[in-house]
């Protein structure tokens, strides 16, 4: 029985929440900076999405992320206005694209392949 990732990203009020998070990103992506057309694997960051009006004494809440290579990293930083809505995008499409091989594994899964 193959172990498929199907965990949505955690929402909770624990302390450890942007942990929980940073996990299920790197995991989601497969460790692979999701830049289109980079997919490079060393030392992938996170770059994370932060909750609206979270900001204050409890530090920020992640909301969701996702793993860029220090090159696309560093891109995004310096060019910030222009890409935060791609980023979220981005996330959008990797989240799709997520539950899509998810489902194809379910339906191979019953088909017994
Ligand atoms: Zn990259």
């Amino acid at each position: 029985m193959q172990r498929h990732n199907t965990m949505p990203p955690p929402q909770t009020n624990s302390s450890n929440q942007n942990e929980l998070l940073r996990a299920y990103v790197l995991e989601r992506d497969h460790i692979r900076c999701q830049w289109p057309g980079c997919g490079a694997t060393s030392r992938p960051e996170v770059l994370f999405i932060v909750e609206n009006g979270q900001n204050q004494e409890n530090g920020q809440r992640y909301q969701n992320g996702v793993t860029l290579c220090r090159k696309h990293l560093d891109t995004v930083m310096m060019h910030d206005k222009t890409f935060a809505p791609l980023i979220y995008d981005l996330i959008q499409l990797v989240e799709f694209e997520n539950e899509l091989n998810i489902t194809e594994k379910t339906f191979k899964g019953l088909l017994g392949e």
